[in-house]
C-alpha cells in the first residue's frame, strides 16, 4: 500500500517533510547550559498562537488527554463543582476524566451536533448563588461532530451571571488551524496537543494557563506529580525540564511555529476555511447532511457526515482504506456506523483535499450509495477555482 496518500482522519495529521526532517535530530544533553536556547523561545512563540500576553505556556510529554488531566489536577480539588456541556465524544471523555478525579460534575446534555450552550451556562451560573461552581469546561472544536463553539459567547454568559468560575477550553483540534483568542475570550486554561494543527508527531501536550489559573495551583489539592505545573514552571524558568524533555518534538515545534508564522496565522485560518468549505460543498452535492446543526457551528478542521439510512459508515471507511489506501475518521460514540468524518486540518492543500473527496466518492459508489460519481469533486473544484489564492505555502 502506498504511504504517499494523505490521511483524512482529524488527527494525528499529515506531517510536512520539512517538519519530519526538523524532528530527525540526534540526542543532545538537556542539562547542557545551552539547552535553554532550544527550549525557551518555544514558549514565547506558542503564546502568540494562543494569543495570550499574560498566560503561561506549559508543555508535557503526553497526548492531549494528558493536557486535560494537567489542567484539572493543578487547579481543582476533589469535590469541586465543575459545569460542562456534553455534545460529543470529546466533551464526554473530558467529563469522564473529571469524574475519575472525584470532581462534582454538573452535566448539561445537549444534542450531538449542537455547540456550547452559552444561554444554559448563564442560567446554571446565575442559579449558583453560593458560587460553588469552580470551572466551566468547553470543547472549542468537538472533533466527533465537527462543531465549533463560540467561546466569546460563553465568556459573556459567565460575565453576565457575574460568576467567578474559571473557563477551561479544549482547543486540541482548533489551535493553529482556527482562530483562538485566549486573552480576549478570558480563557483560564487552554489545552492543545502537537499532533493536529501543529502537524507533528503525538507526544507534546500544550497547556496555556492564565494568571488566575496559576494562582489556583496553590490551593488545588488533586493529586499530581508528573503533571505538576509548579515543578514544570520552576524548571522552565531555569531553562530546563523537571524530567527528560521530548527533545525531537521541541525541535519540531520550532519548525512548526516558523512554518505557521511564515504562512501567517490569518492565512492559515483562511486556508482551513477554504478547504472546509470545499468539503461542505461536496457533501451538499452528494445530498448528504453534516452532523453540525447550523452554519455558525461548522468546524473548519473536521466535517462529520451522516451516511444515508440503510448504510453503515464503518463499512465505508473500511472499504476506502482497503480498496484505496486512504483513511477517513469513523463515527464516534453515538454516531458509530452512522457517520464518517473528513479531517481537513494541518498540512493540506486544495489538491490533497480534492483527492480525499474523490476517494470517498469512489468508495461510496462501490457500495451503491445514491450519489453521482464526480458530483462532490466538481462542487469542490468550482469553489476552489473561484476562491484560489495560490500562495507560497500552498506551493511549498
Ligand atoms: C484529539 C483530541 C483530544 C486529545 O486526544 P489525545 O488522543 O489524547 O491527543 C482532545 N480533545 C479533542 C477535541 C481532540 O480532538
Amino acid at each position: 500500500m502506498s504511504n504517499q496518500n494523505p490521511i483524512f482522519i482529524p488527527g494525528p495529521t499529515n506531517m510536512p517533510d520539512e517538519l519530519r526532517a526538523a524532528m530527525n535530530v540526534q540526542t543532545s544533553d538537556h542539562r547542557a547550559p545551552d539547552f535553554q536556547e532550544i527550549l525557551l523561545p518555544m514558549f514565547d512563540n506558542l503564546k502568540k498562537v494562543f494569543k495570550t500576553q499574560t498566560g503561561r505556556v506549559i508543555t508535557f510529554p503526553a497526548s492531549g488527554t494528558g493536557g486535560w488531566e494537567a489542567a484539572i489536577t493543578n487547579t481543582l480539588s476533589p469535590g469541586d463543582k465543575v459545569l460542562v456541556a456534553r455534545y460529543g465524544m470529546f466533551s464526554h471523555r473530558w467529563i469522564d476524566l473529571c469524574q475519575r478525579h472525584n470532581l462534582d460534575v454538573q452535566i448539561i446534555d445537549c444534542a450531538w451536533g449542537s455547540g456550547a450552550p452559552a444561554d444554559l451556562f448563564e442560567q446554571h451560573l446565575a442559579a449558583d448563588s453560593e458560587k460553588k461552581i469552580k470551572a466551566v469546561l468547553v470543547t472549542h472544536n468537538e472533533t466527533a461532530t465537527g462543531v465549533k463553539s463560540d467561546i466569546a459567547a460563553v465568556r459573556q454568559a459567565m460575565d453576565a451571571a457575574q460568576h467567578p468560575a474559571m473557563l477551561y477550553v479544549d482547543c486540541v483540534s482548533s489551535l493553529a488551524s482556527m482562530d483562538f483568542r485566549m486573552d480576549e475570550w478570558g480563557v483560564d486554561l487552554a489545552v492543545a496537543g502537537s499532533q493536529k494543527g501543529f502537524m507533528l508527531t503525538t507526544g507534546m501536550a500544550i497547556v496555556a494557563a492564565s494568571e488566575k489559573a496559576v494562582a489556583a495551583t496553590e490551593s488545588a489539592t488533586c493529586p499530581r506529580c508528573f503533571f505538576d505545573f509548579s515543578d514544570m514552571l520552576n524548571a522552565n524558568e531555569k531553562g530546563g525540564y523537571p524530567y527528560t524533555p521530548p527533545l525531537q518534538l521541541i525541535h519540531g515545534m520550532h519548525a512548526s511555529l516558523h512554518r505557521l508564522f511564515d504562512e501567517g496565522l490569518d492565512a492559515v485560518f483562511a486556508r482551513h476555511h477554504r478547504l472546509a468549505e470545499g468539503v461542505r460543498r461536496a457533501v451538499s452535492a452528494w445530498g448528504m447532511n453534516l452532523c453540525a446543526q447550523q452554519p455558525a457551528l461548522y468546524s473548519d478542521t473536521v466535517s462529520a457526515i451522516y451516511v444515508p439510512a440503510g448504510f453503515n459508515s464503518d463499512e465505508l471507511t473500511n472499504h476506502a482504506y482497503n480498496a484505496y489506501g486512504v483513511s477517513f475518521g469513523v463515527g464516534l460514540g453515538n454516531m458509530s456506523g452512522q457517520a464518517f468524518r473528513i479531517g481537513h486540518l494541518g498540512s493540506l492543500t486544495d489538491v490533497m483535499v480534492l483527492s480525499g473527496i474523490a476517494t470517498i466518492e469512489m468508495a461510496m459508489k462501490d457500495l451503491d450509495y445514491p450519489i453521482e460519481l464526480g458530483s462532490g469533486v466538481a462542487a469542490a473544484q468550482d469553489y476552489y477555482r473561484q476562491s484560489a489564492t495560490l500562495n507560497k505555502q500552498q506551493a511549498a
